[in-house]
């Protein structure tokens, strides 16, 4: 399968570039969810940069989680990650469709809302969890992110990231870059990157979706470091929850077993696992068992 993620290093190696062509990702989201535009650009811009930030993980097995809640009516979206480049989440309303006014431009920041957080949830193997959380800047994603790796993370950062959904609802074309400056960079470097005056993300692939070309354009003196692919996989799976039921208290368990059979939804994926009454009683026997 064709590589959709470049990694890169330009500017004498004081940027490290994470470039991603998220169109197949994206539209399997949108396929998986219904999504409707605007629930598509923001789940979608949420998904690309989560995914990127499950690629800078160190380690194998380490996850990312991004929550973002602004208050808006979209709810919450929620994205998790690994390094592995596997990707999945969702968002409280799918059947969004805002736009700007008197203006085809989607309105993300109005469906995330800024009265807000978006929050960083690493489960890190053998060592303690690490979570940060900033304040919502505009709701439309990108700056959000681009505050808090600044902030949080305290590397100087820009993220151009967008979604470019067709008349007919599906993903046209969508991407997401990740510019970091690395410590030694210098005021030439930080004057390179304002003058790049980026066009967005999401226009520029949709006329050429050539990763290479688009970094090389960038950055004449870029060096590709690694190329990954990125997918949305959702990883549940009828065990997993088997096991959540576990967690419920006796009393739901019977409620439950007495009406016959209980459905419970992946919000990933939107898979649909049933448990009638003999999983149940299974469950309630090694419930008692635990004690
Ligand atoms: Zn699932």
């Amino acid at each position: 399968m064709k590589n959709n993620v470049l990694i890169a290093t330009a500017l004498n190696e004081h940027a490290r570039i994470y470039l991603f062509n998220s169109k197949e990702m994206v539209e399997e989201a949108r396929k998986l969810h219904d999504l409707w535009p605007t629930s598509c650009a923001a789940l979608g811009r949420t998904l690309a940069v989560t995914a990127l930030m499950g690629l800078m993980q160190k380690d194998d097995n380490e996850v990312v989680t991004v929550t973002i809640n602004g208050g808006g009516p979209i709810g919450t979206i929620l994205c998790v990650a690994n390094s592995a480049g596997e990707v999945k989440g969702f968002c409280g309303d799918p059947k969004i469709y805002m736009t700007y006014d008197g203006m085809h431009k989607l309105a993300v920041g109005k469906a995330v809302g800024t009265n807000g957080y978006l929050k960083v949830t690493k489960n890190l193997k053998l060592k303690q969890n690490y979570t940060s959380q900033v304040d919502l800047q505009s709701g439309e994603i990108g700056d959000d992110f681009a505050y808090y790796f600044s902030v949080s993370e305290q590397v100087p950062t820009i993220v151009s990231v967008g979604v470019l959904v067709d008349t007919d609802s599906t993903v046209r074309s969508s991407g997401a870059m990740i510019i970091e400056l690395l410590p030694g960079h210098s005021e030439e470097d930080i004057v390179y990157l304002e003058n790049l005056h980026l066009k967005p993300i999401s226009s520029v692939f949709a006329e050429n979706d050539d990763l290479h070309a688009y970094l090389k354009e960038l950055f004449p003196d870029a060096e590709i470091l690694e190329e990954k692919n990125v997918k949305y996989h959702c990883d549940c799976s009828r065990e997993r929850f088997m096991r959540n039921l576990l967690t419920l208290p006796k009393k739901d368990l019977e409620e439950i077993a007495e009406d016959d059979h209980i459905d419970i939804k992946c919000e990933f994926c939107d898979k649909t696992y049933r448990f009638d009454k003999e999983d149940i009683k299974k469950v309630m026997s090694y419930a008692s068992y635990k004690g």
